[in-house]
């Protein structure tokens, strides 16, 4: 179910045009759907219902608090990468017993504050991660449950910088080293060795290296069982690819689990997924307005009001993102590249784009701007932070407002 759709040539969100939400609070603005991330939440949820598991929302992906909100309201968990993010988890009341703390960094700080509340796993990266969490455990008389992030060394077939499951990549620990780092933390009286982690890339538009991966941690967990270390929990992490172009098709949650469900049957653990952009990408759209018209050679340009801070994937990434208008005209498009303000050629929004004739003042809403959209902006060349707004149904509300000049130099 889509909830972005053109009535009498106008783009609306639920119910509500993004003409009127312009009109009203402005834009760069970022503008979600509830019902789309309540919508995709369940649909991934449906998906492992037949199986013991914990859907755990990715948090860095969108971690705005009402969102969070609805995820913890729903009944997820959280999968979270840093204390600032425990911070945000817990103040959108996600159960402590349904949050899993990844990331390659922790910082022994960080991980008292999670001991601290009472998090359900940390997911280790390394042997010095491991001892520090350990004495970390220690120091406050408690036990960390821990699962080690194994690097499958399976290829995501996705973009370089987030493919994170082959050799040589900084995350997890060699799934050939992993026996003898459960060793020693099964020998750890502040450590319970609970489970096993991956998270082999991002924007995955293959299930196959899903199931490769599930089959490694499969292999690993059965050699482990049988050196005496019974782990309860396997973590597949999140990576489930969205389409980003209209007319992609990205496999089914339903495909999805499948295919883990499939190599995971009979060995008796809890499931443990992290869905990110799965939930979060196609559930907004980052709103711009067109300032100029220009052209340079035979190249136009189209430059608006949203820059590489407010979105910055199509710079990093060379992402794509579907432009459309806000308010379709009919007439015969022309080829032009929308771009933004910020002083960097690389700052795009979209290259070589069929768009519709556009005049100052027009509206164009970048599609599939939900995840790392919001979470990624800056305030690079001095430009505030975009407002984000919740559309339910009728009706739309402001949940963060704009950055000021002020915001700008508080502390400075
Ligand atoms: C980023 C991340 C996720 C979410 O990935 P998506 O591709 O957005 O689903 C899940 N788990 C871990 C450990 C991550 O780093």
């Amino acid at each position: 179910m889509d909830y972005f759709n053109y009535e009498n040539g106008e783009l609306m969100v639920e119910n509500v045009s993004l003409a009127r939400i312009a009109a009203e609070v402005g834009a760069p603005a970022y503008v979600y759907s509830r019902a789309a991330f309540v919508g995709r939440l369940k649909a991934f949820e449906a998906a492992f219902a037949d199986v013991d598991h914990l859907v755990c929302y990715s948090v860095k992906v969108n971690a705005n608090l009402s969102l969070l909100r609805l995820a913890a309201a729903g009944g997820y968990g959280a999968d979270i990468v840093s204390g600032g993010e425990l911070f945000k988890a817990l103040r959108a009341d996600f159960r402590p017993e349904r949050i899993v703390f990844s990331g390659v960094g922790k910082t022994a700080r960080e991980m008292a504050e999670a001991l601290e509340a009472g998090i359900l796993m940390f997911n280790v990266e390394s042997e010095e991660e491991l001892e520090v969490l350990a004495k970390t455990a220690a120091d406050k008389n408690k036990r960390a449950r821990v699962a080690l992030r194994v690097n499958p060394d399976v290829d995501p077939k996705t973009h370089p910088y987030i493919a994170t499951g082959l050799s040589g990549s900084k995350f997890g620990i060699s799934h050939k080293e992993a026996p003898a780092v459960y060793a020693r933390a099964a020998a750890s009286p502040a450590l319970e060795a609970a489970g096993v982690a991956c998270h082999i890339g991002s924007q995955l538009t293959d299930a196959a290296p899903f199931a490769d991966a599930a089959a490694r941690l499969r292999g690993l967990t059965e050699n482990l069982r049988a050196a005496g270390v019974d782990l309860k929990y396997m973590d597949m992490g999140g990576g489930l690819g969205i389409a980003y172009r209209e007319g992609e098709t990205p496999p089914t949650p339903a495909e999805y689990a499948a295919r883990i469900k499939n190599v995971v049957d009979g060995l008796g653990v809890k499931l443990i997924l992290e869905p990110g952009r799965f939930v979060a990408g196609n559930s907004g759209v980052l709103l711009a307005t067109v300032l100029y018209n220009k052209q340079n050679g035979a190249k136009r340009f189209v430059v608006t009001d949203c820059a590489m801070n407010d979105l910055i994937r199509p710079s990093l990434y060379g992402a794509w993102h579907d432009i459309v208008p806000v308010r379709k005209s009919g007439a015969p498009p022309a080829t032009v590249d929308v771009v933004g303000p910020v002083c960097e050629s690389g700052d795009f929004m979209g290259k070589d784009r069929p768009l519709q004739p556009l005049v100052a003042g027009d509206l164009l809403a970048v599609k599939g701007a939900g995840a790392y959209g919001f979470a990624m902006s800056s305030n690079y060349n001095a430009r505030p932070r975009a407002v984000e707004v919740l559309v339910d149904g009728d009706n739309f509300k402001i949940i963060k407002p704009r950055e000021t000049y002020e915001d700008l130099v508080r502390g400075e």
